[in-house]
């Protein structure tokens, strides 16, 4: 760890819980230059706003009380669009982390907080700006290339975590050890052999910088460096072939505009921490369906777009028939296993654009857009007779269900549309089971 980036910083914490912030605050002391403290989102952008030549870099909790740290973190990116910051996050917030890379949050420990990872958070979200001051410090020009001067930049850049590139113009003229490390390659002019620039490595994929995009501009340097900060994100294959996302920033370091650091921060960790979180608040963990979390935040959409479009959709709700005698004789864990296997029938009996949700213990919704209630009927009839039909299990259990079917009406609210599926049913329940209803 190069724990010589942290000792000359002064950062800004932020944290309402004040046994957390005590502790962590007195830590951070010993390790940094200076640390102001703050309980609240409210009074970190106060304390940021009176010290604002002062603080090098924000560690911040997300949610506090008064004002949330994503809110004051962007206030204060407008500020000061190039402080560094560190959020400090525990498992259960699913969305803060793609916001947080919106703001353009620098990386994240999660808590409870460790130290080590939190000073590793920092130097990662640091590393940049201590190096953009460090080049300038020297006053470096690469024209005049004098050994040991560029044995002084070598060394620091090598200290880096990021992957950094000087560049002159479009050549490259110097890049880190992290950089040779990812591309698995000896020296610069190796790389080079290989590759005409690193703007061909970038892949073309939705969301990520590609030459694509870059080849409509006159110079590729400009205008990543204008981009915004959540734009400005690429993905790279290492030299194992795994795909890596990074963060790519660019900045000039002297004033001719010639010169450019190119500097790469590995994000993959976040972006795959951010999918996860997102995919674990909107899917059920037994069957793998959405939850009817997700379904609340897709219906209100569904029914304005089939008004605005006058197309139908409909909406099945289907509950196993007696399955609370499934786990008394088999166990819960059968019963599990039944859940699965009918959310994998279903999947293979309906189309694309349908939506299926579990909808809670043994009931399941399906919505289906562009679908009038006969279709709906037909569908809701084909996974009864599948379900009727196939064996369950090791126990080759003979499981039925019953539906009730609905299609929206013009006068229909998100509650009457459901409810007029429920109606019908319970419908199906009290009339024999093991059959569809309309209503
Ligand atoms: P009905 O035909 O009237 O729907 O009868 P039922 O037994 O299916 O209905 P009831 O609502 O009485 O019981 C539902 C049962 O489903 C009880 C509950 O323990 C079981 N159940 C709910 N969620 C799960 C689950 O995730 N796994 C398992 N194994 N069982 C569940
Ligand atoms: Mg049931
Ligand atoms: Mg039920």
């Amino acid at each position: 760890m190069n724990k010589d980036i942290v000792k000359n910083i002064t950062v800004l914490y932020v944290e309402d819980e004040k046994d957390v912030r005590e502790f962590t605050a007195k830590l951070l002391g010993s390790l940094v230059k200076k640390v102001y403290s703050a309980e609240d989102g409210l009074d970190g952008l106060k304390q940021f706003k009176e010290n604002i030549n002062d603080i090098d870099l924000i560690v911040s909790d997300i949610n506090m009380p008064k004002m949330d740290g994503l809110k004051m973190c962007s206030l204060i990116k407008d500020i000061n669009k190039n402080i560094p910051i560190v959020i400090t996050s525990a498992h259960n917030d699913p969305h803060f982390l793609n916001k947080a890379i919106q703001i353009g949050i620098s990386t994240y420990a999660m808590k409870p907080i460790d130290l080590y990872q939190l000073v590793e958070s920092m130097i990662k979200a640091i590393e940049p700006i201590y190096l953009k001051n460090q080049l300038a410090q020297l006053k470096i020009s690469l024209e005049s290339r004098v050994d040991t001067e560029i044995q002084k930049i070598k060394s620091i850049l090598d200290a880096q975590d990021n992957i950094i590139i000087l560049s002159n113009k479009e050549t490259i003229n110097i890049v880190n050890k992290r950089f040779l490390e990812f591309f698995k390659v000896d020296s610069i002019e190796e790389f080079i052999n290989s590759y005409n620039s690193i703007f061909d490595l970038f892949i073309k994929e939705y969301g990520f910088i590609s030459k694509d995009i870059l080849s409509k501009n006159d110079s590729y340097y400009e205008f990543i460096k204008n981009l915004a900060e959540v734009d400005s994100v690429i993905k790279i294959k290492n030299s194992q072939n795994e795909d890596r996302i990074f963060t790519i920033n660019i900045d000039n370091y002297d004033e001719s505009n010639d010169f450019y650091v190119v500097s790469l921060t590995d994000i993959t960790e976040i972006k795959e921490k951010s999918n996860l979180l997102e995919y674990q608040a909107s899917h059920d963990t037994l069957t793998g369906l959405f939850n009817r979390n997700k379904f609340n935040s897709l219906l209100g959409k569904e029914i304005r777009r089939s008004s605005r479009y006058r197309n139908n959709l409909s909406l099945i709700l289907f509950d196993i028939d007696f399955f609370k005698i499934v786990n008394d004789e088999y166990g819960h864990q059968i019963g599990d296993e039944v859940l699965k296997e009918i959310a994998k029938l279903i999947t293979q009996n309906v189309r694309e654009h349908d939506t299926i949700v579990r909808w809670g213990g043994e009931e399941f919704l399906l919505l289906l857009p562009e679908t009038d209630l006969k279709g709906a009927s037909i569908v809701a009839e084909k996974i009864r007779i599948t379900i009727y039909k196939q064996p369950l299990t090791k126990f080759k259990l003979n499981i039925t269900a019953s539906f009730g079917v609905s299609i929206l009406k013009d006068d229909d609210t998100e509650e009457s549309f459901i409810s007029r599926s429920d109606e019908a049913l319970y419908e199906a329940k009290e009339t024999g089971r093991n059959k569809v209803v309309t209503k």
